[in-house]
């Protein structure tokens, strides 16, 4: 029997894929979804004992510091020593302690130039996993990969304005608009989106990549990176998206683009040919409705979101 241990298994991914396998019903392997309170992934210690405990054959390595643009903006040497930390920690001890294949979710351009300065720390701690998955693949045989998910997005993320990504960033800022002063109609309300509005971005909803996710760690036996994305014709602006957010809300007010703030990287398109490749009837769900079940969960949930 396989046993699957999903780290950072409270987040945006982790809750999309206990719903994919309680969807599937019996599996063949058994799954346990560890979150913070389980184990500090930055401590050894913790993150040999949680191994310990669960013993592990699989491991779907889900655990990040993670933020929007702003947030990585203010923090590069946070994002970079923490996910270095968890990384290292969990990828020796999920070798020591006899993992045969495990795989690890990273969101940026795979090396292809530079990183962006807004999130440099970030994005050099994620790059190097793949180059650790080799290491272990050369010197020990392990399978371990990484997947490359787009901009994600769903049901159960992170809210909060200052470290949120753009989709859960604008929902709770759009809700707050709707429902906070009430005297005001709606109409005359006006709803900011940061930046020009012109970046181009590809997202993935949280239950598709959940879906992927679970297609890598049964059929997929490469150490070689793959890209999970949407494809490349499914890219969208920011404004975009803060029209489809307002289309769920049926928000009635106008949208307008506060070029003080940062845009971030212009685009990252990825290309998810070699996903296509395996999995050519693949159909990721529409993007519209993609955002209303996550406006409507934001809806029904927002006072116990994080
Ligand atoms: P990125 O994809 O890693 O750059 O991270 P984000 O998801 O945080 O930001 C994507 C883009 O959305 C950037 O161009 C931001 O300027 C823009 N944006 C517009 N409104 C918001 C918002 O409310 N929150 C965030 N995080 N970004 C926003």
């Amino acid at each position: 029997m396989k046993k699957v241990l999903v780290t950072g298994g409270t987040g945006l991914v982790g809750k999309a894929l206990e719903a994919i396998i309680k969807k599937q019903g019996p599996t063949e392997e058994e799954w346990f979804f560890a979150g913070s309170k389980d184990a500090d992934l930055t401590n050894l210690a913790a993150t040999q004992a949680l191994f310990t405990k669960e013993k592990p054959t699989h491991v779907i390595h889900l655990a990040a510091m993670v933020g929007g643009l702003f947030h990585n903006m203010n923090n590069n040497l946070d994002f970079l020593r923490n996910n270095l930390l968890i990384n290292d920690n969990v990828l020796q001890t999920a070798h020591e302690q006899g993992c045969i294949k495990s795989s690890h979710a990273y969101e940026t351009m795979v090396h292809n130039g530079p990183p962006h300065p807004s999130n440099y720390g970030y994005s050099y701690a994620k790059r190097l996993i793949d180059i650790q998955n080799h290491a272990y693949n050369d010197k020990y045989g392990h399978l371990y990969t990484s997947v490359i998910p787009c901009n994600i997005f769903g049901p159960h993320d992170n809210y909060k304005p200052e470290v949120s990504h753009v989709i859960p960033g604008m929902i709770n800022r759009m809700h707050k608009l709707i429902t906070e002063q009430p005297d005001t109609p709606e109409r005359e309300k006006v709803f900011t989106v940061f930046g020009s509005g012109k970046p181009l971005r590809q997202f993935i909803y949280s239950l598709d990549l959940a879906e992927l996710m679970i297609w890598v760690l049964r059929n997929y036996d490469s150490v070689e990176p793959i890209v999970l994305s949407v494809d490349e014709i499914q890219e969208v602006t920011i404004f975009e998206v803060a029209q489809a957010i307002a289309t769920a809300f049926e928000f009635k007010g106008k949208l307008v683009c506060d070029t003080s703030k940062a845009d971030g990287q212009f685009k990252k398109t990825a290309s998810n040919a070699k996903l296509r490749s395996l999995l050519p009837e693949y159909t990721f769900t529409d993007f519209e409705s993609a955002i209303k079940t996550s406006v409507e969960w934001y809806r029904t949930h927002y006072e116990q979101a994080r």
